[in-house]
């Protein structure tokens, strides 16, 4: 009877389509198709009910207009709803179902018949789980208990104001099968309803994790630098702060190093801006395969970058800054092209007690100045 994809089965994809899904035509059409898979299922549970109906006039319990209104009243319900749906009025409610209407209409439809033929009085009655079951799933509380009070107001008098008998006609073997017959279909319909609403939570359940997959993504993206995959400046600033606190808090050491290439300039001068933003790449590449995973590498911006060293101490920051300059000047750069020479300079702070960013960055910029001013490719210390 469907599967999880089917538009049918999947309301509630189409309600997290949008919070206030826009009615765009491909949303409206698909919509229609929706309420026509609903409608053809109602159509096909009122047939079953038609043949436990037919199997009693079979019998001789009730007369063949039973199941022939039945029947027809019960299609005509349904034909009624297909062409409000059709004509796209139904567009114009919120929920676009129309299940209190549909709901109701169904179970004044039981009613009758419950009254028309009380001496199989039960299996109307068991419709009536079925069709609660089926629009409990989509009603919200305020419509289900506004649907459960008018029932009521239907069976308070069939019950108490009238002798009517109601009965289950159980005496012969064929009045038992047909019974029998009743509560196979109806059952039957009801797991149909329970696993539709299983399905619906797994869809639900499915939707919010892909919701957080693409939320997480796009955390990931907004962090990210675009031409260089490291942190960008808002990020690594983020992180810096998050790691004074930590070192401050645990009295663990923690150095940061400013990044800065040299004559980048002329790079750009000499082989292009597009070149240029190759040795970007390459050297935050480099850089990230040479550090740690505690290691935060973000670009503090143009060709500039912070290297925040957690439960570093000052010399081995110092030899790490050193270990990754060499790394980048011995790089083959002529790949990119001939004679191409690439250098850093860096200026490596270790933070003092009770040191803010305020002061820890501007002492790793003051010593990125001086490894420029005492010739560049070098690493300066606070
Ligand atoms: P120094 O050794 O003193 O750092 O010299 P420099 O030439 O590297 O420094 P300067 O600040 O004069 O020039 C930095 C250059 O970096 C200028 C700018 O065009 C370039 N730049 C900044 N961002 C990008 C980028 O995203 N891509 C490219 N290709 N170039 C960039
Ligand atoms: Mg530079
Ligand atoms: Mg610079």
């Amino acid at each position: 009877m469907g599967t999880a994809a089917s538009p049918f089965l999947n309301p509630i994809a189409a309600e997290l389509d949008g919070v206030a899904p826009e009615l765009t035509p491909a949303v409206l059409q698909r919509r229609v198709g929706q309420r026509r898979q609903m409608l053809a299922v109602q159509a096909a549970s009122c047939s079953l009910i038609t043949l436990v109906l037919l199997v009693y006039c079979y019998i001789g319990t009730i007369s063949i207009a039973i199941p022939s209104a039945y029947f027809l009243s019960g299609i005509g319900l349904i034909g009624f709803f297909v062409v409000l749906s059709e004509a796209h009025l139904n567009d114009r409610f919120e929920d676009h179902y129309l299940t209190i209407f549909q709901v109701g209409g169904h179970v004044a439809l039981q009613f009758g018949f419950l009254l028309a033929a009380p001496v199989i009085g039960y299996a109307f009655l068991s419709v009536l789980f079925l069709i609660f079951g089926f629009g409990g799933l989509r009603m919200t509380s305020q419509q289900a208990t506004m649907a459960w009070t008018l029932t009521m107001v239907g069976l308070v008098p069939i019950f108490m104001l009238t002798s009517t008998p109601i009965g289950m006609p159980v005496a012969t073997p064929a009045e038992r099968l047909a019974a029998m017959l009743c509560y196979v279909l109806t059952i039957g319909q009801c797991v149909f309803v329970g696993l539709y609403g299983s399905s619906l939570r797994k869809m639900l359940y499915d939707r919010s994790f892909e919701l957080k997959e693409a939320n997480k993504r796009i955390e990931e993206l907004a962090e990210l630098d675009d031409l260089t995959g490291s942190f960008n400046r808002r990020c690594i600033m983020r992180m810096l702060d998050e790691e004074i606190s930590r070192a401050h808090r645990t009295k663990a050491p923690c150095s940061i190093a400013l990044i800065d290439l040299d004559w980048f300039k002329r790079i750009n001068d000499t082989y292009g801006h597009p070149t240029g933003d190759e040795v970007l790449r390459t050297f935050a590449i480099t850089v990230f395969a040479n550090i740690r995973s505690i290691d935060r590498f973000g670009r503090f911006g143009g060709e500039e970058f912070l290297l925040v060293l957690p439960e570093t101490p000052h010399d081995t920051a110092v030899r790490t800054l050193d270990r990754l300059r060499v790394i980048i000047a011995d790089l083959d750069w002529s790949a990119f092209s001939q004679g191409m020479r690439v250098t850093v300079s860096a200026g490596v702070a270790t933070l003092r007690p009770d040191e803010t960013p305020e002061s820890f960055l501007p002492r790793a910029d003051h010593a990125l100045y001086e490894a420029k001013a005492r010739g560049r490719n070098r690493i300066a210390s606070a």
